[in-house]
């Protein structure tokens, strides 16, 4: 578990070229306690989605999830 698998793409490159590894880090996961921030269903964990206007949005992929609640 915990596998990180490398599916990046290549085309268009959306925002940065952050290391993932370090946004990563910067959320903690405590028990089965999960922050905030989600991690994009399509890229997998490591890529976060940003909130945005009521919405989630991955800059990687350009998914977008409207945020319940
Ligand atoms: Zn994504």
């Amino acid at each position: 578990m915990g596998k990180k698998k490398k599916s990046v793409k290549k085309g268009k490159k959306p925002h940065k070229n952050k290391p993932t590894s370090k946004k990563y880090a910067k959320y903690t996961i405590s028990g089965d306690k999960v922050t905030r921030k989600q991690f994009c269903p399509r890229c997998g964990a490591g890529v976060f989605l940003m909130e945005s206007q009521g919405r989630l949005y991955c800059g990687k992929c350009h998914y977008s999830e409207f945020n319940k609640k």
